[in-house]
């Protein structure tokens, strides 16, 4: 702390000593070297002095917290840098046992794991990593820079930032804040072929390429009025409305939920479920799961569900990139280039079943839960959000029906938002809700 502008003591007797000359003259304060320039520069120095000293003081308590954290699952503060951004009526501030704070949603209580292993809620009180108490279960899915999600669909390699309430685009010299109709997912290269080449986004939005939110050629006014009761331009309006609200609050919140288990319960008339122990639905169309993944996050509560979006699950892949695959001796090895043995594939016996949430075990070890998500490679393979130009959308991750080199983590393929298979089904992402106007 040493010759950082001045100390407190001397500050003080600064102070007094120009009260009291400003009490004998006021004239000697006011030419160009007189004490109101003097005092002036005082101030000047002093606050200066005191943010160095806060911000030394915030990086000594951050460590702190690292080096004594809270424990797990206990209500705490705001971080500093979240105070204007969190609603406190919507979370909890929630410790993770390792220094880190995460958002819970109210209503939803913490069950175990932390940021880098994956935190788990559950929707009921009581509940633990094995999901005994049935509650619906999701992991959060931190999102450090909002860029790496989103980006400005006219100025691809521009930065998007968030200053808490609104984005704003560094576009190409003409700074904007881009609308719903600007804000589009970034999505990676995510082919076995060429590797996963993770942070190297499409560089251009192209209507015919995989994109989102948009419209495949299949959603007509015929079939959405059949399958969702809406038209072509009402069901565009209200993908840009949900990608936005789920941006935003990615941003706000810094993260956001995914469904730690592959969606149950998707038909018409069932109730959604994200739990271990039962059958994801298969046999569905895309507009049913669209329609009924959003009944999970309950009516007036904090949160919104949504099938995960593209940009989701490739964050998600992301996050994940590092984890190496040890049944595996070739040189490229990595868990979302090739899942074998890594999830519920073809030739994996004990789970005949394809239920979610079954522990596969090798060497003692599960291997189906990285992140504490289950079956996010293996099992059922997952529709999500994002469309391409022409009739499909988005389908990723394994499939029982295949192996985990043909079909893993980071697979991507393309179906009819109209057709059904029977090992075809979905997991949904839960955001925080903004609030109206927001
Ligand atoms: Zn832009």
């Amino acid at each position: 702390m040493k010759n950082k502008g001045i100390t407190l003591v001397a500050l003080v007797v600064t102070i007094v000593i120009m009260l009291i000359l400003a009490g004998v003259t006021l004239r000697l304060a006011l030419g160009e070297n007189g004490l109101f320039n003097i005092s002036k520069q005082s101030v000047e120095k002093y606050e200066e002095s005191v943010q160095n000293e806060e911000e030394e003081l915030d990086e000594l308590l951050e460590e702190l917290k690292h080096i004594m954290p809270e424990e797990a699952g206990k209500e705490v503060e705001v971080p500093k840098a979240e105070k204007d951004k969190w609603d406190l009526t919507k979370v909890t501030p929630t410790a993770d046992g390792k220094g880190n704070t995460i958002p819970v949603p109210k209503n939803f209580y913490y069950v175990g794991g932390d940021k880098d292993s994956g935190f788990v809620i559950s929707s009921v009180s009581g509940d633990d990593l094995n999901n005994s108490k049935k509650g619906n279960e999701f992991v959060w899915v931190p999102v450090k820079v909002i860029n790496d999600m989103v980006m400005c669909k006219e100025h691809t390699t521009a930065t998007i930032t968030f200053d808490g309430v609104n984005f704003s685009c560094d576009g190409n010299g003409h700074p904007h804040t881009p609308n719903k109709e600007y804000l589009v997912g970034q999505l990676y290269t995510p082919t076995t072929d060429n590797g996963f080449t993770a942070g190297i986004p499409y560089t251009e939005y192209n209507e015919n390429i995989i994109r989102e939110p948009g419209l495949t050629t299949v959603d007509t006014d015929e079939n959405l009025s059949n399958f969702l009761q809406t038209t072509s331009n009402e069901f565009l309006q209200e993908l840009q409305e949900e990608f936005y609200k789920m941006a935003k609050s990615v941003a706000k919140y810094g993260g956001f939920y995914i469904g730690r288990y592959e969606t149950s319960g998707l038909n018409d008339g069932e109730e959604p479920k994200v739990q271990s122990g039962l059958v994801p639905t298969g046999n569905i169309n895309w507009y049913t799961i669209y329609k009924n993944s959003k009944k999970i996050a309950q009516e007036g509560s904090n949160v919104t569900s949504s099938m995960i979006w593209g940009s989701q699950w490739d964050y998600v892949l992301n996050w994940m990139q590092d984890i190496e695959n040890p049944t595996l001796t070739e040189e490229k090895k990595y868990y979302i280039m090739d899942s074998r043995g890594m999830g519920w594939y073809y030739g994996e016996t004990g789970n005949n079943e394809h239920k979610t949430g079954i522990d596969l075990i090798k060497d003692g070890k599960v291997t189906n839960k990285e992140k504490n998500i289950y079956d996010f490679a293996g099992n059922f393979e997952e529709l999500n959000m994002a469309c391409s130009g022409g009739t499909v959308r988005a389908l990723r991750g394994g499939s029982y029906k295949l192996e985990g080199n043909v079909r893993p983590a980071c697979n991507l393929r393309l179906v009819r938002p109209d057709a059904i298979y029977e090992w075809v089904s979905s997991r949904v992402t839960l955001c925080i809700n903004l609030n109206p106007g927001e």
